[in-house]
């Protein structure tokens, strides 16, 4: 974490720990914060306690957000860094219930900064309208924020291949701090790559798809997580839409409950 995201989660731990009303939080909550008055864990675990307490402020989430988000726009922590237009932090309401994951930017993504808005993107955002969600009311983002390239050209179409498994463990940490911000009731992974990297390495999401997993973003905390197809099989293999749609059924009665 950059110095500056640490000063703030400091000045956030200071305001929530001396005034917890300041956050709405539940009367249990409060009583929680007050009684941790006297220690003060390290800044890291406190924002984490923080940023993940349902009574946590919109604004706050979006100030922590923001900061990474910069974070993002600058890492040079795996050579993605090097040749992307734009890095692509992910797009929604950091209080949204439901976070869903890609895998990596593409061309479009890459020239515009936002996740899934090329074909792919146009058909999930229908996919969400289907259960009465919008890119607006979730939260969508990817493994890795910077656009895999087969040549290092960004200009080129037809130019992505998947992730290394050194960029994914590089870029992970911003994706763990994601969903602990978030802290969203599930998280639907679209496509082969995050079911691999969420769930397990060796997952073929055709024999996983649209069973309830759990992920943990830092310990002590799980989320239940459903894996489904990516928009992009759709797009190549239209008969995957029914089960797709059985999934995101299952997802409205989970989120509705
Ligand atoms: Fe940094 Fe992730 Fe981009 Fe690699 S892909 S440069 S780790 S933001
Ligand atoms: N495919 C993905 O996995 N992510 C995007 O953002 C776009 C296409």
């Amino acid at each position: 974490m950059s110095g500056e995201l640490l000063d703030l989660v400091r000045e956030l731990r200071r305001r929530v720990v001396e005034d917890p009303d300041a956050f709405n939080a539940s009367a249990p909550a409060k009583a929680r914060l007050s009684s941790r008055r006297v220690e003060l864990p390290e800044a890291e675990t406190a924002s984490r306690a923080i940023s993940t307490h349902p009574g946590v402020s919109r604004d706050l989430k979006r100030q922590i957000f923001q900061k990474l988000a910069d974070e993002v726009a600058a890492c040079q922590k795996c050579p993605l860094g090097k040749h992307r237009l734009k890095a692509v932090f992910g797009v929604g309401s950091p209080d949204a219930q439901v976070m869903f994951i890609g895998e990596g930017p593409g061309y479009e993504e890459d020239h515009r900064g936002e996740p899934f808005v090329g074909k792919s993107g146009q058909l999930l955002d229908k996919i969400l309208e289907s259960i009465g969600l919008s890119r607006q009311t979730v939260y969508i983002a990817n493994i890795v924020k910077c656009h895999p390239m087969k040549e290092n050209d960004p200009e080129l179409r037809g130019n992505d291949r998947p992730p290394t498994p050194d960029e994914i463990a590089a870029c992970k940490p911003y994706l763990d701090r994601q969903i602990e911000v978030i802290a969203p009731k599930v998280i639907v992974t679209l496509g082969a790559t995050p079911a691999k990297v969420l769930v397990a390495p060796g997952v073929s999401i055709t024999a996983i798809r649209g069973q309830w997993r759990e992920y943990s973003p830092a310990a002590g905390k799980t989320i239940k997580l459903l894996p489904t197809y990516h928009p992009a099989a759709l797009l190549r293999n239209p008969d995957l839409k029914r089960d797709v749609w059985t999934d995101m059924k299952n997802l409205k009665k989970e989120l509705e409950s």
